[in-house]
């Protein structure tokens, strides 16, 4: 995988890119607040049509452009994937109400839907808050599986989007239940189908990929820990997608977590439809539903122990680390091409360990990105390898290293 070239209009403080990228490694060095951030979003954006910092993509417009007459946003890049070049191009556009940009995906100078562009640029991308993945809120965690798993299938990526849009439709409808009781149980059921569909597919592939995600990041971990400790991942869904829900239990799977060989989406599916038929009332109480993929969680286990609650900070930053690197080996084999690896100034959150292990990576994939906002982070053989460029203020220039002597030391 090798993203060629990069052009930006009106994307956050670019207001016009165009770098053309080597393959190897690239480096980023910037103060604080100059887009280093913003330049890897717009690359992870082209990858899923989605940016991994906000859901709302009208924050993605420079603010100046929104003044002009016809604002838009432009993103496109030339990806070499083997011997084929493909033209990625997204345009964000105001839409009837002025307040919500709508998207507009071409591949190859073809219109296409957003959803049919995700998967042809793949990227693994690492940022400092990923280094909180293990003890920060489960939503991230649910991020962080939905990133790999929609770039590696199309129809996890729909199956999630629709599920998203009948969630909260049901949930809707659940509010306006607790006022007008059972009136609506007809459509309630209706929208029961729609999410036991989309969600059995999101928690099997899941499922999925959490299993291979655990195998992979626990060979990672043995290394980086020295052999002292065996890291296990699991998936933890809000009630147990392997068993019919029992009348009595609330449904919720075990802290432990669960990991069956494998979860056929057809299976997953008749047990989540039973399970949101018998929490209906609890559901219509709440005003919400209380079961179901957007409730999932992983845990990163040390034997039964989860990290998350009793491990270390570093430990914690060890199995994020290790399950960083997992996703980058699983997007290769599954996707057939290792994926472009992005890292956003995570040197300096990690210790020489694991910084080590991280800059052997940059060894190993065929093109990767890295932002820094000090060269020092980087060893002179890294530093003579890759491309060197300067950001200020949204704008990129060849680095020109005074600390080329520095780092020579
Ligand atoms: P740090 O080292 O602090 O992480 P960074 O180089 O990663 O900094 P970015 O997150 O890329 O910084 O942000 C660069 C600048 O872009 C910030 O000053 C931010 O306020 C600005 N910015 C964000 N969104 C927009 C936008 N829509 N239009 C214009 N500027 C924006
Ligand atoms: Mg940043």
């Amino acid at each position: 995988m090798h993203l060629r070239h990069l052009s930006l209009v009106n994307y956050r403080n670019y207001v016009r890119l165009e770098l053309s990228l080597p393959a190897g490694l690239t480096l980023v060095q910037g103060q604080n607040a100059q887009g280093k951030s913003n330049l890897l979003e717009a690359i992870a954006f082209l990858a899923t049509t989605r940016s991994p910092r906000t859901a709302a993509d009208t924050e993605l417009i420079n603010w100046l452009a929104r003044e002009d007459p016809y604002p838009y946003t432009r993103l496109a890049a030339e990806v070499q994937r083997g011997d084929r070049l493909e033209q990625l191009d997204i345009t964000l556009l105001p839409g009837s109400n002025g307040d919500t940009f709508r998207k507009q995906a071409r591949v190859n100078s073809i219109n296409r839907r957003a959803l049919d562009m995700v998967g042809i640029l793949l990227v693994v991308l690492f940022r400092p808050e990923d280094v909180d993945l293990v003890a920060g809120p489960p939503g991230q965690r649910r991020r962080y599986l939905d990133l790999s798993l929609c770039q590696l299938d199309p129809a996890y990526c729909r199956a999630l989007s629709e599920y998203n849009k009948a969630l909260s439709q049901r949930n809707a409808l659940l509010r306006g239940l607790r006022e007008r009781e059972r009136q609506a149980a007809q459509q309630l059921r209706f929208w029961d189908e729609k999410l036991s569909e989309t969600g059995a597919l999101v928690i099997a592939r899941r499922q999925w990929l959490v299993n291979a995600l655990s195998a992979e990041a626990s060979l990672r971990h043995l290394d980086l820990s020295g052999g002292a400790e065996r890291l296990h991942i699991r998936y933890l869904p809000s009630f147990d997608p392997g068993q019919p829900p029992s009348g009595r239990s609330n449904g919720a799977a075990s802290e432990t977590g669960v990991s069956y060989a494998t979860l056929a989406p057809e299976g997953v599916r008749a047990i989540f439809a039973a399970q949101l038929h018998s929490g209906r009332s609890r559901d219509i109480a709440a005003g919400l539903t209380l079961h179901g993929p957007h409730r999932d969680d992983i845990g990163f286990f040390l034997g039964d122990r989860n990290l998350r609650n009793f491990g270390s900070r570093g430990q914690q930053r060890t199995a994020a680390l290790a399950s960083k690197m997992a996703e980058l080996d699983i997007m290769t084999t599954a996707g057939g091409v290792t994926p472009l690896l992005l890292l956003d100034d995570v040197m300096s959150e990690l210790d020489a360990n694991r910084r080590a292990m991280l800059l052997d990576a940059l060894h190993i994939v065929p093109q990767a990105i890295v932002t820094t906002t000090d060269w020092r982070h980087f060893d002179h053989d890294l530093l003579a390898a890759a491309l060197k460029l300067h950001v200020q203020d949204g704008q990129l220039h060849p680095a020109a290293l005074q600390s080329e002597g520095m780092t020579k030391r």
